[in-house]
C-alpha cells in the first residue's frame, strides 16, 4: 500500500551510548529495512550533545543498511560556524536530507549565542547550500506546547515553509481529526509541502502519557482509560496499541497521507508489527 502508492515511509532512532546498544540497533535496522524505507532518521541533542552519537549513526546506516540517511539537526544552542561544519561534513559523505529542528535545552544549560528557532536554521542552510540539500521541518497539528497561540504556530510553521522547507514531519497524534484540520489550515494559507504524519507505536503507558504531557500529544480519553485499565498487563497493552496505531496509519494513508514515519525508540516489534499489518 506504500510504496505502490508511491508513499514514503521512514524510520527514526536515536543514537546509542554504548557499542552494545550500537549492535542491537543495527539489528534493529537490518529488521527494518525488508520494508524498504526511504530513509532512515537519527536524532540529535541540541547544543551539540548527541553531535559524535549522530555522526557515527548515521555512517553506520549508509555503510551497513545501503539506506539514505537523514540526520537531523537541532540548532539551539550552536553557532553558524558548528552548523556549517556539519551540514559540510554531511555533504561529502552524500548526504541529501536533513531535519531542522530547533529542539530543547536540557534545563541548566545556558544559550550564548546561536540560533533561536528553526525557521533561522532553515533560512542560513538555504542560503549557504541552496538546492544541494532538501530541508524537512515539524509540524504541529495538536500545536506546540510552547506556542503562543494556536495562530502563532501556524504562522511559525508557515515561515519555515517560506524559508525554503521541502516538507515536514509531524508530532505524533492520536486524533485523526488534528492532522487532516492542520492540512486545511496550511493549505487554505498557500502552503502545500508534504506533511507526513509522526507515527508513535504504544508499547507502555505511564511512559507515554509523561512523553505525551511533555510534548503536547493528546491520548483520546476513551483510549487514555483502556490502557490505564490494563495496569501492569503490558500484552494487552500492546496488543490494543497495535490495533489502534495500525487503524490510525491506515486512516491516514486511505485519507491521503503522503506516507508516514515512525518513531521507533530503536525497537522493531511494533513497528514491525504495523508495517506487516499495513502490507508496507
Ligand atoms: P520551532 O519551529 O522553532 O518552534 C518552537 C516554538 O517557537 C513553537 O512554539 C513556535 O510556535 C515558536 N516560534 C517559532 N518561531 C517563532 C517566532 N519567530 N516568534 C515567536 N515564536 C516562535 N528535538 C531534538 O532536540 N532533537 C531531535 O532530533 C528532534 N527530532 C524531532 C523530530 C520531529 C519529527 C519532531 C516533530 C520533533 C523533534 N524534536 C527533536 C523536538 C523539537 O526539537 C521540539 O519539539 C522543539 O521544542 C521545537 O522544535 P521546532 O523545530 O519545532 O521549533
Amino acid at each position: 500500500m506504500i510504496h505502490s502508492d508511491n508513499k514514503q515511509l521512514s524510520f527514526e532512532f536515536f543514537p546509542t551510548k554504548t557499542d552494545e546498544g550500537r549492535q542491537k540497533l543495527s539489528i534493529t535496522r537490518q529488521q527494518l529495512n525488508q520494508f524498504k524505507p526511504d530513509f532512515f532518521s537519527c536524532t540529535y541533542g541540541a547544543g551539540g550533545s548527541t553531535r559524535a552519537g549522530t555522526l557515527q549513526t548515521i555512517q553506520d546506516i549508509l555503510t551497513e543498511q545501503n539506506t539514505p540517511a537523514t540526520p537531523h539537526l537541532a540548532c539551539i544552542g550552536s553557532s553558524q560556524e558548528e552548523v556549517k561544519e556539519l551540514v559540510d561534513l554531511y555533504q561529502s559523505m552524500g548526504i541529501k536530507q536533513i531535519l531542522c529542528l530547533r529542539g530543547d535545552i536540557p534545563s541548566g544549560i545556558g544559550i550564548v549565542d546561536g540560533f533561536t528557532y528553526a525557521s533561522e536554521l532553515v533560512t542560513f542552510i538555504k542560503q549557504e547550500y541552496q538546492d544541494t540539500v532538501k530541508l524537512i521541518v515539524a509540524a504541529y497539528p495538536e500545536i506546540h506546547p510552547q506556542a503562543r497561540s494556536a495562530d502563532d504556530d501556524i504562522q511559525n510553521f508557515i515561515r519555515k515553509c517560506e524559508a525554503g522547507a521541502d516538507s515536514a514531519i509531524t508530532q505524533y497524534f492520536y486524533n485523526i481529526d488534528a492532522y487532516f484540520y492542520f492540512l486545511d489550515e496550511i493549505h487554505a494559507r498557500g502552503i502545500d509541502i508534504p506533511v507526513v504524519p509522526g507515527i508513535m507505536p504504544i508499547a507502555s503507558f505511564s511512559k507515554l502519557a509523561r512523553f505525551s504531557d511533555i510534548c503536547g500529544a493528546e491520548i483520546p480519553r476513551w483510549l487514555k482509560l483502556k490502557l490505564q485499565s490494563y495496569a501492569d498487563d503490558t500484552a494487552s497493552i500492546k496488543s490494543l496499541g497495535l490495533d489502534f496505531v495500525t487503524d490510525l496509519c491506515d486512516r491516514l494513508l486511505r485519507q491521503g497521507a503522503p506516507g508516514l514515519h515512525f518513531y521507533t525508540l530503536n525497537q522493531a516489534g511494533l513497528v514491525s508489527t504495523i508495517c506487516e499489518r499495513l502490507g508496507c
